[in-house]
């Protein structure tokens, strides 16, 4: 292959872009769930028989300590470009076979809701070239360099679920990275952010400007205005680290360390502490006939009793309504989920905490489409992210470009 001079640039490969025009800016929302063949145990909480809605904590007498911050983590993807790796070829002759591709951007960010108002912690962006080519080597564009992902899974989805993996490995990493910084590494402090492959010092966002005050011991209001609509809407919170609220649990004191929530479910994350898996499509039903039907007569704030279910992973989760006006038996329904690790106590009073919690952060319905389960925090950070991933046709005009030399 080192015959061919201009490939040597590009890694020792022949590629070649489609003249495609792939999805602007996928989300990873989708819960993944398809089949109904889940294992339930519907008796962590409540006997099966004895199932009811469960009322918000304070009318049961049960004292729950807001934590002193919620983060959300999410991720964005999008391919930028699809195309073919050809196989090797003898010196000066085509190949006549070819491996598919896919360079993709992915994104993933925490935002933070505490006292100083909703900001972004963290974001990092990374761009790759999924391919199962064994020989294929990084894209370098001048917009960006595409590193190489070895895609094993050579299925119709294997591209897909490869971009899906990296994202979330990268939402690990950075999840776990933002609930140790939020105190302590210099960018936690809403002046410094990475910009498009990981330079610092692009401007922040305007759209976490000024977020609804937090905690707040009022009744949950509804936030006047979307805090995280573009444009300029005020200044960048500028905390000084000392005032940012510290991520301590508090010895014999309630827990008041911060709530992790994940867009999607917990699957491959059931090791971070205090988190909560946020799923808001429902593909399945999970429940037999004499329990769903409790998911039916939930009021906002409600939830159901604590289960644990089974499918190639186990975890205890749990279905709550949301503020939304009257609608179809599910509008405003979210299932969480938290890790099946945890003593089946902790995952109660995180059911507790989650009626608490969540119905602050609903979307308005005439803000969104998918309000009210679109939390906005969710929303705001997706917008954040998206812009991160830089200009599309930018990216996939420089990748027909770098594809161009390539082949001379
Ligand atoms: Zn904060």
């Amino acid at each position: 292959m080192s015959t061919l001079g201009a490939v040597a640039a590009t890694g020792g490969m022949r590629f070649s872009i489609d003249p495609w025009d792939p999805s602007y800016g996928t989300s990873v929302a989708d819960d993944g769930f398809k089949e109904s063949t889940a294992k339930i145990e519907a008796g962590v909480e409540e006997a099966p028989s004895a199932w009811r809605p469960v009322p918000l904590p304070a009318a049961r007498g049960r004292l729950v300590a807001a934590p002193d911050a919620v983060l959300f983590v999410d991720g964005v993807r999008r391919e930028d470009a699809r195309g073919w790796i050809d196989d090797l070829a003898p010196a000066d002759t085509r190949a006549t076979s070819a491996a598919p591709a896919v360079c993709a951007s992915f994104a993933s960010g925490v935002v933070c809701s505490c006292a100083l108002g909703a900001h972004l912690l963290t974001a990092r962006v990374e761009r790759g070239l999924f391919t199962p080519a064994r020989h294929a080597g990084d894209i370098t564009t001048l917009a960006g360099t595409y590193r190489v992902r070895p895609v094993t899974d050579d299925g119709p989805n294997g591209l897909n679920l490869a971009i899906q993996q990296a994202m979330t490995t990268l939402e690990i990493s950075i999840a776990a990275g933002a609930r140790h910084g939020h105190a302590t590494v210099p960018g936690a402090d809403g002046q410094v952010w990475p910009g498009p492959d990981g330079v610092a010092g692009s401007a922040p966002d305007d759209s976490f400007a000024d977020g609804p005050a937090w905690p707040s011991d009022a009744e949950a209001q509804p936030v006047p205005g979307d805090p995280f609509a573009a444009g300029p809407t005020g200044p960048w919170p500028r905390q000084r680290l000392a005032e940012h609220p510290t991520d301590q649990p508090g010895g014999a004191a309630p827990d008041r360390s911060a709530l992790l929530i994940v867009d999607g479910p917990l699957r491959g994350r059931t090791h971070m502490p205090r988190t909560l898996g946020f799923i808001k499509t429902h593909h399945s039903r999970y429940l037999e006939p004499p329990q769903h039907e409790v998911v039916g007569r939930l009021q906002p704030g409600e939830r159901t009793p604590v289960f644990m279910m089974g499918t190639n992973w186990d975890r205890f989760t749990w279905y709550l309504r949301l503020p939304s006006r009257p609608g179809a038996p599910w509008a405003g329904v979210a299932r969480i989920e938290c890790p099946a690790s945890l003593p089946a106590a902790d995952a109660i009073g995180l059911a507790d905490l989650s009626q608490v919690v969540l119905p602050r952060f609903a979307s308005h319905e005439f803000k969104d489409g998918r309000a009210p389960q679109n939390l906005y925090p969710i929303a705001g950070l997706e917008r954040a992210l998206r812009r991160r991933l830089g200009d599309r046709q930018l990216m996939y005009r420089s990748l027909r470009r770098a594809a161009g030399g390539a082949i001379g």
